[in-house]
């Protein structure tokens, strides 16, 4: 069962081969055998398996959601009611969520069943998953390398077969570069197509929630349930949701795909580019063509992004202050005090690098120097993409400069550690979609992402365009050594 994907164990459920309460003790099980990779915060196998329960009544009766039944394991950021909401963080170690985000709701009314809460990068601030409060996450095709993040909990749980699917967040790459990095599927859709309600804040403006799953065909699963318009999200958008599943098939004879030159300069790992190069070729023997494309101002993109996303922080964790919920210091004199040794407490050394760096650009004298002029280089970087889509269908490059890297690597540089969000952060600070699947190996035996951007709203050519690609090609089934039984 554990090879099966999302799409073959709906089958099996409704072929009666298993039950939703045995394929969730299945995969508890699992959870609790690979307890080394520290892949989840929270496990509470008894609300998983009456959540399954209540799926096989419904599964028995007629099934509605070709989702009814199937676990998911959701990443720690989304609140989720009666479970510990932690968002990686000291801060919310006692914050039981009293209502349900609405991608949860989503998924309650779908009958998925809830497989716990998968561990993150403190606020989902980090690529490695070496920020979280409750320590790394290992990567399961080597357990000294990081898995990536900050979804690196949700990756490391479906690689290693912990889970059939989860869902992940992403602010400047957190869903695709572990997805890369752990040889999974991650869609980040459009700003707006997945409704932020409960899914706590980290850049308002850029964070979106999807899914991490093995297959396009899996990731459309997850996306028909999670996407739609939510009044509780002012910043969703009032569009129909497609049936992403139905143009999975849909030929791609004639496609045009962009490669952006800047995507494939310096600072790539020749490994990476020769793994890139070999998958544009198989979209060539599958009709496509390529042309190239220019995104002129790419370089602008980190220096961008690490001005806007910090200050969005810094404005968004000014609500944890030991009065509302979570963390409270102990021993404080008065209010101000109170405040700030919870924070110094509960907040983690990159959390509050950002709040600092956040604090500062937003600051009277300064908001014109850095947060102003990011947000008019935000402008240029989306034009970039409009202009160069005027004559491509799609966009592909690398999801990841690099392979996975060891554990502790980069975790004393904070420079090096955002660089590896070079060919990710620009779809969030354009509000585009991105999706990174895998592509193959290197020579060491880590996967490689290929990373394919779509125009706003178009999803469902990104999951064509990749599925496609996995009806030819078998990197997608490989499963890391010593997880395949
Ligand atoms: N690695 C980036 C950061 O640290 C992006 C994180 C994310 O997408 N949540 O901000």
């Amino acid at each position: 069962m554990i090879e099966k994907t999302v799409a073959e164990l709906s089958a099996a459920l409704r072929r009666k081969e298993i039950s939703s309460v045995e394929l969730a003790r299945l995969f508890l099980e699992r959870i609790d055998k690979y307890k080394d990779l520290n892949a989840f915060i929270t496990v509470d196998a008894d609300r998983t398996l009456s959540q399954a329960k209540a799926s096989d009544e419904r599964l028995a009766r007629a099934a509605n959601n070709p989702l009814t039944g199937i676990p998911v394991a959701q990443k720690d950021i989304f609140c989720a009611d009666g479970w510990l909401t932690t968002c990686g963080s000291r801060i919310l170690s006692n914050f039981v969520a009293p209502y349900n985000a609405t991608t949860v709701d989503k998924f309650n009314q779908a009958g998925v069943v809830c497989l716990g809460k998968t561990n993150m990068d403190e606020f989902a601030m980090g690529s490695s998953n070496e920020t979280s409060y409750y320590g790394v996450v290992k990567n399961p095709w080597n357990p000294a390398l990081v898995p990536g993040g900050s979804s690196g909990g949700s990756a490391a749980a479906v690689a290693a077969r912990l889970a059939p699917a989860a869902t992940g967040t992403d602010t400047g790459g957190s869903i695709r570069q572990p997805a890369a990095l752990c040889n999974l599927t991650g869609l980040k859709p459009s700003y707006g197509r997945i409704s932020r309600y409960g899914m706590i804040a980290f850049a308002s403006s850029l964070d979106q929630g999807g899914p991490i799953a093995r297959t396009a065909e899996d990731a459309a699963l997850l996306l028909n349930v999670m996407a739609g318009f939510d009044p509780r999200d002012s910043t969703s958008v009032d569009e129909p949701v497609p049936d992403y599943t139905q143009s999975l098939n849909n030929d791609i004879k004639g496609l045009r795909i962009g490669l952006p030159k800047e995507y494939f300069s310096q600072g790539l790992n020749p490994e990476v580019m020769k793994v890139i190069e070999s998958a544009i070729a198989e979209f060539n023997k599958l009709g496509a063509r390529v042309v190239d494309v220019t995104l002129p101002n790419s370089q602008l993109a980190i220096p961008c992004y690490y001005v806007l996303a910090p200050a969005e922080a810094s404005s968004n964790l000014s609500r944890f202050d030991g009065a509302r919920y979570g963390l409270r210091a102990k021993d404080y004199t008065d209010l101000l005090d109170m405040y700030c040794k919870t924070r110094a407490e509960g907040f983690g050394a990159e959390v509050k690098r950002r709040i600092m760096i956040g604090t500062y650009a937003l600051s009277a004298g300064y908001y014109d120097a850095y947060y102003l002029k990011a947000q008019k280089l935000r402008r240029l970087i989306a034009e970039d993409f409009r202009k160069a889509f005027e004559t491509c269908d799609v966009i592909m490059g690398p999801t990841s400069p690099t392979t996975a890297f060891r554990i502790g690597e980069k975790s004393d540089d904070p420079v090096a550690m955002y660089l590896n969000d070079i060919y990710t952060v620009p779809t969030n600070l354009a509000g585009l979609p991105g999706l990174s699947i895998p592509a193959g190996f290197d020579s060491r035996n880590l996967p490689v992402g290929l990373q394919l951007i779509g125009k706003y709203f178009d999803e469902a050519r990104l999951l064509n365009v990749a599925h496609r690609y996995q009806q030819v090609t078998d990197w997608h089934n490989r499963i890391p050594p010593g997880f395949d039984e």
